[in-house]
């Protein structure tokens, strides 16, 4: 393995180009930044994929404070309030700043923005553009950063290691078709996204398991929340992956989950349709269990209309032979949304200097252990104005990195697919979560493509394990009930042995 130093003039590095970083990049500009993508933009990153939109209190018959209290319903009692409460109030004018940035989103005659009702918002709320509003969002966005000088967009670069000393970024290891390069820089960004790529059954690109998580942890960052993984409960039932979903939305217009006989299954769960995600992702995930089919029937509620309600759903849908207008369509839960992540403060800084994190990687606090829907766009642009804040007004400054000895290969996660299916899907148990640790472990520390992938799996099987209670997005049937004293959950990776990790976990202080 060659290395070579890459001088950037210490600027500092967003890892990640979704919406999360493309913002950061955004804000800070015109101070100059490198942007690094794994792959060419655009292809590998959930933002893309997002069908229903960004949550803010825009109607008439809304406020911060109602949107607030389904946050913190949806989050069971784990959400951060005080950064809930920042982020939908500024989620309003961070649509503005997105309206001012060419996001073409859907207006009623009036010319006012049209808001969409999602599962468990009390409120009509979603902004959006058709069912494709994260593809129309990226594509505005990502012209208006190509056309900013400041931003330096680097493709098809892999950021691999970040190099730490004395507690504080000094630059990362990165590489680009087969050439490993360093870039010395004391400011880092991860905005890398989630990890449904851990998951056989997932709505996000194949390719997200989590490398930011992976990155920060072997960078000494706290993590936290890990063990809470939203499965999205109606993800099209077909070979294709990732998993086409039927956004929320649809279920919002009206359309109800039935079994292969026809039958509602839902109507004795209070909400219905309209629960939270994670009631309606368990309670189909055991009506499959138990050997029925599923299917989301939206024929009387919108029939002939869905085509141009949702003309992106019915293109999947027609896409695996299914006429969403006359037919029910089947599907199931899928792995969607991590709420988990490198733990950050109100600025987006982890415990290590020089180090941030914005997006799904991150864990604000607002999730909770759950996340209402839409709420994740809103985040991700609420705070990367805060974290660009942070970045820029913090010393540059530039240290040669110490190269480590070994650098590690580029990551595959497709070995995860089954064991992190079987042991953190919907419903978790000890006894295999135990097994389960087992097996990851001397993958996680081995040097293979799978260990980076392992070494998050693992991390989030040790969360899962220790927390003994059910709560939002996280069931373990042997223990169904809460812990009216639970809190929120944070681990460091201390060191990584042979045979053994060594973690600091604590119980979170950060307020609920
Ligand atoms: C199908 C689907 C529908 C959704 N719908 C909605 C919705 O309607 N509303 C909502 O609020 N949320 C929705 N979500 C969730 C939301 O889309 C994501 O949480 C959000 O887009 C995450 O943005 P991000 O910028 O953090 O990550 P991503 O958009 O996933 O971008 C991650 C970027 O990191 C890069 N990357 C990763 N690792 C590395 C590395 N080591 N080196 C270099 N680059 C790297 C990738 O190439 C990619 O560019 C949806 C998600 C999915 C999958």
């Amino acid at each position: 393995m060659t290395t070579y130093v890459h001088d950037i003039g210490g600027a500092p590095v967003i890892i990640g180009a979704g919406l999360a970083g493309l913002m950061t990049a955004l804000h800070l500009a015109p101070e100059p930044v490198i942007l690094l993508s794994r792959t060419p933009l655009g292809t590998d990153a959930s933002s893309t994929l997002a069908q229903g939109g960004l949550a803010a209190s825009l109607g008439e018959d809304d406020s911060p404070d109602l949107h607030l209290a389904d946050t913190l319903a949806a989050g069971d009692g784990l959400c951060n309030e005080q950064m809930a409460r920042r982020v939908v109030e500024v989620a309003p004018q961070a649509i503005q700043s997105l309206v001012r940035l060419g996001a073409p989103f859907d207006r009623a005659l009036d010319g006012k923005l049209r808001l969409g009702l999602e599962a468990a918002h009390s409120r009509r709320r979603i902004v959006h553009a058709a069912d494709a509003t994260g593809h129309q969002l990226f594509h505005a966005l990502l012209a208006v950063a190509r056309r900013t000088r400041s931003i330096t967009i680097m493709e098809d670069v892999t950021a691999l290691r970040l190099v730490v000393a004395e507690g504080s970024i000094v630059g990362l290891l990165a590489v680009l078709h087969n050439s490993v390069f360093a870039m010395p820089t004391r400011r880092v960004v991860l905005a890398t996204g989630g990890i449904g790529g851990l998951f056989r059954d997932t709505t996000n690109p194949l390719s997200s398991f989590g490398h930011g998580l992976a990155l920060a942890a072997c960078a000494g960052a706290e993590l936290s929340d890990l063990e809470f993984v939203q499965f999205h409960p109606t993800a099209l039932d077909s070979p294709r992956r990732p998993m086409p979903l039927i956004s929320e939305m649809v279920r919002g217009e009206g359309a109800v989950l039935v079994d292969e006989h026809g039958d509602r299954f839902l109507t004795d769960t209070p909400g219905a349709e309209l629960a939270s995600g994670d009631v309606v992702a368990r309670s189909i995930a055991h009506y499959l269990a138990a050997g029925h089919r599923v299917y989301l029937d939206a024929r009387q509620c919108l029939g002939k209309k869905f085509a141009k309600r949702f003309p992106a759903i019915e293109a999947a849908c027609r896409q695996a032979g299914i006429d969403p207008a006359v037919e029910p369509i089947p599907v199931r839960p899928a792995a969607h949304y991590h709420m988990g992540g490198v733990a950050v403060d109100a600025d987006g800084r982890s415990s290590v200097g020089g180090l941030w994190a914005c997006g799904e990687v991150a864990c604000t606090g607002l999730h909770g252990a759950n996340r209402l829907a839409s709420n994740s766009l809103a985040e991700a642009v609420a705070t990367s104005a805060w974290v660009a804040a942070s970045v820029a007004g913090t010393c540059a400054g530039r240290q040669w990195p110490r190269l480590p000895a070994t650098v590690p290969v580029r990551p595959d996660p497709s070995p995860m697919g089954q064991i992190v299916s079987n042991a953190l899907g919907i419903v978790r148990n000890g006894k295999v979560l135990r097994e389960t640790i087992g097996t990851l472990l001397p993958i996680a520390v081995g040097e293979t493509a799978a260990a980076d992938p392992a070494l998050v799996s693992l991390l989030i099987a040790i969360a899962a394990l220790r927390r003994e209670e059910s709560r939002g997005s996280h069931y373990r049937s042997d223990f169904p009930g809460r812990d009216a004293a639970a809190l929120p959950s944070r681990l460091t990776l201390c060191t990584a042995f042979e045979n053994a990790v060594a973690l600091r976990w604590q119980k979170s202080e950060r307020s609920r």
